[in-house]
């Protein structure tokens, strides 16, 4: 066994390892991929030649000019069908103004490694790309494929990335049998428990996109005019009418289970105390984004000049459904609660006609998860969860594969806040947690 992230026998030497993975992820943020512009392939290249310098040929495929999936698989007896570690290459924009330390230098202080990714997701995928390094470098005999997938454009809605590839490649996703990839990890800040607490991502919210039209008539700014004629003032009556609109919490199969799944361990009040419950989910955006559908009003336009009354006036609600929910039904309820005829409400956007589905728990990666976990974490409840943002899971989902949406570490509150955030970090604590329980997970099902 050779030079970098050497192994002792037939364990990784954890000691070389984790230097090696803090390198790896500081060289990784150092690389600007942000969507937009999305030229994410210099990302993909470097993540594909620590691959290449370990005898692995990757796949590079181009899904646009500038950007590419990089693709690699270690081959197993094929006793079993593929596992498959999945991340995306690119990130969101930064804001530099509002950040205190570069948002692409890769710099590490206090044992915390700062940059735009550190946690959405380049992270994670150091600590995917290290278990698969270290099995090829282990020599493990595997019973079934192990799969590196880093895809561009998760962040834009995934069309030249991940989408991009089910569509194009079916065949390299057709022996999976599990994915990996973003969407759920561990806290220690569950409400106010000190007990870790492992979130596994087995569904998600989907995206619906609303656009609100108010018509009004026109006239001089000068002459005080009918309120009902003006555009302006019915769009406004409409917004604050969905944004004073309290819907009841709804259970889906996914968060009944994460629900007994925490109240028997003391962590959530049991089922048949729905007050209770919804007191909690009341006082909790988070928890809130769970159990309802969402909406933020995030678009407006109305008016072409300072003495015209506007004829038209428009706004965007960006909203989220639970999984199972239609976005027709949705768009109903919509109608019905602004009750104003002179209000149009349309999709604002043509979305995928897949509505997103939920993977299955019981099965032998979640059980795996599990294990590792509660081996490693003395005292962690790990519960099926669903993401309330969009990730590439969807996407593997609707294919039928079960693909999951986590990170085996610790995130704590401020980590958290980093996502899409400013002064984004992950510590070194958790990108060797990452490491060390990624691969252990990755073993277990594969060798
Ligand atoms: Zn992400």
């Amino acid at each position: 066994m050779g030079g970098r992230g050497a192994t002792r026998g037939s364990v990784p030497d954890w000691k070389t390892v984790h230097p090696e993975a803090l390198a790896l992820l500081r060289g990784y943020l150092r690389i600007d991929s942000s969507n937009p512009p999305g030229q994410e392939a210099p990302a993909a290249r470097y993540l594909g030649a620590l691959l290449e310098a370990e005898g692995i040929t990757p796949r590079y495929i181009e899904t646009a000019p500038g950007r590419e999936i990089l693709y690699a698989r270690l081959p197993g007896d094929g006793s079993k069908r593929a596992l498959m570690l999945a991340n995306h290459t690119d990130v969101v924009p930064v804001e530099p103004a509002y950040w205190t330390v570069p948002a692409f230098e890769g710099l590490e202080v206090g044992g915390r490694i700062y940059g735009r990714g550190a946690v959405d997701m380049k992270g994670i995928a150091i600590m995917q790309l290290i278990a698969f390094l270290l099995v090829k470098r282990l020599n493990l005999p595997l019973r079934r494929d192990l799969v590196f997938c880093a895809v561009p454009d998760e962040e834009a809605l995934g069309k030249q990335g991940m989408a991009w590839l089910c569509d194009h490649h079916p065949e390299l996703l057709e022996d999976v049998e599990y994915e990996l990839n973003e969407g759920g990890s561990g806290t220690s800040e569950f409400q106010g428990t000190e007990r870790p607490v492992f979130f596994v991502a087995t569904s998600e919210k989907q995206v619906c996109w609303l656009r609100l039209t108010a018509i009004g008539i026109p006239g001089h700014g000068s002459i005080p005019h009918p309120i009902e004629h003006n555009s302006a003032v019915r769009l406004a009556r409409a917004l604050q009418r969905l944004a004073e609109w309290e819907r009841p919490i709804t259970f889906t199969p996914e968060t009944e289970a994460w629900v007994d799944r925490l109240s028997a361990e003391g962590l959530m009040p049991p089922r048949d105390q729905p007050e209770e419950i919804a007191r909690l989910v009341g006082g909790s955006a988070p928890l809130q984004a769970m159990f309802t559908n969402t909406l933020n009003v995030t678009m407006i336009a109305s008016g072409i000049k300072a003495n015209v009354i506007p004829a038209r006036s428009s706004a965007v609600v960006d909203c989220r459904l639970l999984p199972g929910q239609s976005r027709e039904d949705w768009r109903q309820q919509v109608i019905a609660r602004v009750d104003d005829p002179a209000v149009e409400v349309t999709f604002h956007e043509e979305l995928d006609a897949d509505e997103p589905v939920s993977a299955p728990w019981d099965t032998e990666l979640y059980r795996v998860i599990e294990a590792v976990i509660s081996e490693a974490v003395e005292g962690a409840v790990v519960a099926p969860s669903m993401t309330v943002g969009g990730t590439d899971n969807r996407f593997l989902r609707a294919r039928g594969i079960p693909a999951y949406g986590f990170a085996p570490c610790i995130l704590s509150q401020q980590e958290r806040a980093g996502f899409h955030a400013n002064d984004e970090f992950l510590t070194v604590e958790n990108l060797n947690m990452g490491c060390e329980l990624t691969y252990e997970i990755v073993r277990r099902m594969c060798a």
